[in-house]
């Protein structure tokens, strides 16, 4: 009886948790086993926020119950592991699980389509930065680079990018480990070593699968840079996003994973570097209300500088587009959008 009664509690713990992190536009729940309790922390807007405490007791039920939810191996507490679940139709999770010094931690990525932008406009690319954004949609081949640090919003682009690009007259083709959205219109692969689809085993096949765009979710290595470069240089448009801090650092970037300059030119069709902000609280304008927990900010928005290439790749030509994104911050402060304190942050890492 006891037993039965705390399998519900972490039940609807679990639920009440997840429900919670939904309302509040959580990106991530962290689990955190602790000595004595586990904490319960959200990311909203990018700070994590905790939320609650589980007792010893109920901690194992607690990562039981996410573990079965996601069809996780229950038995298995000293490997990492990952799965996958749907809460309803518009809201997804994965869950990735880690031995940690007491248990295990458990971190679950929110994937909601109802938060995920829709249209280049909401994304935050404007004026001149939107031009050349159209006009990278338009190329018919060569590489595109979303380039930004961590957490920039640089997956969401490429997927907007790839709804923009979906229609009858091309097969879209992706190499994504793992896949967060479904887009409609485009092939998604996932990307699993395990059973030994591995993205050089991926892109073999899918070069039999006649595309015309290919878009690979990261380049991380020599074995993805080398991937994402010979789709280019084979006539398909080739979309990815790679991690830097500005585009100025970004030949250095790729030199140091297999792409020297030289294979860049010729190749490289236009360069995307973003960072998020936090946006004022509509509200109240930044004076703090109930809307946005006293802290003056409601949600975040992109800041982009985009640049174009038709051949020469200059570290000029990079800088331009780190000019576009701070000149896109000033006018974001200017507007009332974001504050001082937000652009300063963005322009530290120009
Ligand atoms: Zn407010």
């Amino acid at each position: 009886m006891k037993n039965d009664q705390s399998d519900s509690t972490a039940v609807s713990f679990v639920d009440e948790v997840i429900a919670i992190a939904i309302r509040e536009r959580a990106s991530d729940i962290h689990f955190e086993p602790r000595e004595n309790e586990m904490i319960v922390r959200i990311r909203v807007d990018g700070v994590l926020r905790r939320i609650g405490t589980v007792t010893a007791e109920l901690r194992e039920r607690v990562i039981s119950r996410l573990k079965v939810i996601s069809g996780i191996n229950l038995t298995e507490r000293k490997k990492a592991q990952d799965g996958r679940a749907s809460i309803n139709e518009n809201v997804d999770i994965r869950i990735s699980t880690l031995p940690v010094l007491y248990g295990e931690k458990v971190v679950i990525r929110i994937l909601n389509k109802l938060s995920r932008p829709s249209g280049a406009k909401s994304l935050g690319i404007e004026d001149e930065n939107l031009i050349r954004y159209k006009r990278l949609l338009h190329s018919d081949s060569g590489l595109i680079l979303i380039a930004g640090p961590t957490g920039s919003g640089k997956t969401s682009t490429m997927y907007q990018m790839l709804t923009e690009l979906a229609h009858d007259e091309v097969n879209i083709v992706t190499l994504e480990d793992p896949i967060e959205y479904n887009i409609a219109g485009t092939n998604q692969i996932a990307i699993n070593e395990r059973v030994g689809m591995t993205f050089p085993a991926a892109m073999k096949s899918v070069l039999r699968q006649d595309p015309d765009i290919i878009a690979i979710g990261e380049i991380r290595d020599a074995q993805t840079a080398e991937i994402a470069y010979r789709s280019a240089i084979t006539g398909h448009l080739t979309l990815t996003t790679v991690h830097t801090k500005n585009a100025s650092t970004l030949l250095n970037r790729m030199d140091s994973i297999g792409i020297n300059t030289a294979m860049m030119e010729g190749t490289l069709r236009g360069v995307i570097i973003q960072q998020l902000v936090k946006r004022v609280c509509k509200k109240c304008r930044g004076s703090g209300c109930e809307a946005c927990g006293g802290t003056g900010y409601y949600g975040r928005v992109g800041v982009f500088g985009v640049s174009t290439f038709t051949d020469k790749v200059t570290p000029d030509r990079l800088r331009d587009a780190d000019i576009a994104l701070s000149d896109n911050c000033r006018n974001l402060v200017e507007r009332g959008i974001t504050t001082k304190l937000e652009a300063e942050h963005v322009l530290d890492f120009l």
